[in-house]
């Protein structure tokens, strides 16, 4: 790949306002694709259509803007780019495409099973954090091939036992264990919508991304995204995960904490350049 190819995007989720941590990773996205002389697309991930708001979108186009930041590609600008629509909701039909592929590969099966069946058949408790592993008990041993999800969910076949390697641009070697980190994670929902993972890796392939920049806490679905990658037969492209903005009491910052929204340390005169002066930025590389 020449540098000219560089592709990032930015996908923020409509669903509230954009805070500190989000014009981090933003940023560190922006710089990675201005020093490959690359190009920046803006997506907005807004599946999500009881939470997601139009005046939210406008507040996004407004304070990234703000904040110095700047697209060659996204749904607000005219023509848009070539690789839109660039809301997902205008992409059903695309990742409907891509379950009928990964579903004509037997990869993926339908998972009628409610969430209390799943929590019942866990045999250990579950600590903190940690992701749910879906009871490997409960994949069906046979089930028909249909040519459009059915209304349960779709769950994706982890090769239990696996090691899904990376190397991470930022944090580098990154290991998850499939069965054991992660369990067979949902690609289609029984309300007739994508899952985060199906929708996030067909958009990136379909949008040409070279580079995924995005926070940490999405290290865990990279390697869920890889094995989606792989059993479709598409490039991987390189990840950059960024170091989490954390408030005073060490919390991650989130949409419903409203004081570290860029919306309100602007009205309440804070400037971009004050802002990423207080950042500690990682070298770029
Ligand atoms: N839309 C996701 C979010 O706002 C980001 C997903 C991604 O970058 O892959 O958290």
């Amino acid at each position: 790949m020449t540098a000219m190819n560089y592709r990032g995007r930015l996908a923020p989720t409509p669903t509230g306002q954009l805070h500190l941590g989000h014009a981090r990773t933003f940023w560190i996205a922006q710089e990675r694709s201005r020093a490959a002389q690359g190009r920046l697309i803006l997506r907005l991930e807004d599946l999500d259509q009881a939470r997601c708001k139009p005046q939210f979108c406008q507040d996004i186009y407004e304070d990234l803007r703000w904040f110095g930041l700047d697209w060659q590609e996204g749904p607000d600008l005219s023509p848009p780019g070539e690789f839109g629509p660039y809301e997902q909701i205008h992409r059903l039909d695309y990742y409907r495409a891509v379950w009928a592929a990964l579903a004509a590969r037997r990869g993926i099966y339908p998972s009628p099973q409610s969430r209390r069946d799943v929590e019942r058949a866990i045999a250990a408790p579950h600590e903190g954090d940690r992701e749910r592993i879906f009871p490997p008990q409960l994949r069906p041993k046979t089930w028909n091939i249909t040519t459009t999800p059915s209304e349960v969910n779709w769950r994706f076949r982890v090769p239990d036992g696996e090691v899904i390697t990376f190397i991470d641009n930022q944090v580098g070697l990154c290991q998850y264990r499939a069965g054991q980190d992660f369990g067979d994670f949902i690609i289609w929902r029984r309300d007739g919508f994508p899952s985060y993972e199906l929708a996030v890796v067909a958009d990136d392939h379909a949008m040409a991304i070279t580079e995924v920049v995005r926070g940490e806490d999405l290290l865990l679905s990279t390697a869920k995204q890889i094995l989606l990658y792989r059993a479709l037969g598409w490039a991987i492209p390189d990840f950059y995960h960024c170091p989490l903005v954390r408030d005073a009491q060490g919390k991650r910052l989130a949409k419903r904490d409203q004081a570290l929204a860029l919306r309100t340390l602007r009205a309440q005169g804070v400037t971009p350049e004050a802002i990423r002066q207080g950042w500690d930025l990682p070298v770029l590389g």
